[in-house]
């Protein structure tokens, strides 16, 4: 793939790719192209339907009755099973509940009791806010003594100890896209006996995720981004089978109890990774999650992967051909390094340029102080579609476009 890539060739690609069909399966609105769903996946066309079933044949008719006839019981082991081939685990090894950030501090708590007279929890600065804010607040509740420990990403592996209970990191940096070699950080940290929390928020359904080859411990992830499950659909989690004995969740709610329906006054975990469940389990949006990881699971994910890798090399390249002069930079690793499927550009005027871009139909996000962000899905992006959005970007950078005032004005969510 090259940046000089004519429009018959990028005609040609689109033509031959197995996986363009896919992308009839989503619900897309005409003259948009979506470089989004790394933040909010788009609506699968089985979604609609699937929820209109769910509410007026399981909930108006079935009513009740539903959690043992219609699945709703064992949705949160049912969809974590399927989760768990997108992300390299066993079906019992994954549990869908909460969000991402009340998973995190479920892991970390978890975590550190498996750790007994360890006190640090090591991740890197610029971590994805809420991981960062979630130890501090599994710290501050598990009183003195613990402490976050924050080091840049190369010095981390020299920075392990033997007071290293946890090791917590985002497997794709949220901005830059970076990955780490979960693999190898994993091993470093089992050398010196600590244990690994993963955060593949950014990896699921977008790269290559083997938890098991990794030997990883915990893991936790968004179900609304590249597993399009839609807003604040519910997470995952993901405890290794040789923890879950052991491991106890610090929300102990009667859904994580052995025996719910017995409603004994004492609290005692369910055998598994269901321990982890709390409460009463958000079915209208499990119903939704299972629809948008059903399509990931239905195609073929090496070539999915492959295509997106493709992608990200098109539209990075593109852009930087043509905005390069223009104060425009890649931030992150190169198309050619280990990377997840967004692509991150620096520019002073980041936030106007995608507003203007928005305006224009190619919808990407802005991440301060100064990133504008593009998440690549091949699902239903096409070699056509990533290059019209890459023209884009350089006819707003170049012409100066975003510079109209109705730009600048900032919103709550960018
Ligand atoms: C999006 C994202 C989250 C989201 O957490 P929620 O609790 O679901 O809002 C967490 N971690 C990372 C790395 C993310 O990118």
């Amino acid at each position: 793939m090259t940046t000089v890539a004519t429009p018959a060739e990028l005609e040609q690609l689109d033509a031959t790719d197995p996986l363009a069909p896919v992308r009839e399966r989503f619900t897309l609105p005409d003259g948009v192209i979506y470089l989004d769903g790394n933040s909010l996946g788009a609506l699968p066309r089985a979604t609609a339907e699937r929820l209109s079933q769910v509410v007026h044949a399981e909930w108006g008719r079935d009513l009740i009755t539903s959690w043992n006839a219609n699945g709703w019981f064992t949705a949160p082991q049912r969809v974590g099973g399927k989760i768990a081939a997108l992300v390299g685990a066993a079906p019992h090894e994954v549990l869908v509940a909460d969000s991402t950030s009340v998973n995190l501090f479920k892991a970390i708590v978890a975590a550190l009791a498996l750790r007994p007279g360890r006190r640090t929890v090591l991740s890197e600065p610029g971590n994805f806010p809420t991981d960062l804010y979630m130890i501090e607040s599994a710290l501050r509740t598990l009183g003195a003594g613990y402490r976050l420990h924050l080091v840049e990403r190369t010095a981390l592996a020299d920075a392990m100890d033997d007071d290293t209970a946890l090791v917590l990191l985002t497997h794709v940096h949220y901005k830059t896209a970076e990955q780490f070699d979960m693999a190898a950080i994993t091993q470093a940290a089992h050398r010196v006996g600590a244990l690994t929390c993963w955060d593949l928020s950014h990896s699921a359904g977008a790269v290559p995720v083997d938890l098991r080859a990794a030997t990883a411990d915990f893991a936790v992830g968004c179900g609304y981004k590249y597993l399009n499950g839609g807003p604040g659909a519910p997470a995952f989690l993901f405890v290794a089978e040789r923890h879950q004995d052991a491991a106890q969740s610090p929300l102990g709610g009667w859904m994580g109890h052995a025996q719910p329906f017995a409603f004994d006054d004492a609290y005692a975990p369910a055998p598994g990774i269901t321990r982890f469940a709390c409460g009463t389990p958000p079915i209208l949006s499990l119903a939704a999650l299972e629809c948008g990881v059903d399509e990931l699971l239905a195609v073929d994910r090496a070539a999915l992967f492959a295509k997106g890798r493709s992608l990200v090399a098109l539209f990075a390249e593109r852009v930087l051909a043509g905005t390069a002069a223009d104060g425009v930079s890649l931030v992150g690793p190169p198309p050619d390094h280990p990377r997840g499927s967004h692509v991150s550009f620096a520019h002073a005027h980041a936030y106007e340029i995608v507003q203007a871009l928005i305006a224009r139909g190619v919808i990407g996000d802005f991440r301060a102080p100064d990133v504008m962000r593009f998440g690549i899905t091949p699902l239903y992006l096409g070699w056509g579609d990533v290059a019209r959005a890459a023209d884009a970007v350089v006819e707003v950078v170049l012409s100066g476009a975003w510079r109209d005032p109705r730009f600048a004005a900032r919103q709550a969510v960018t």
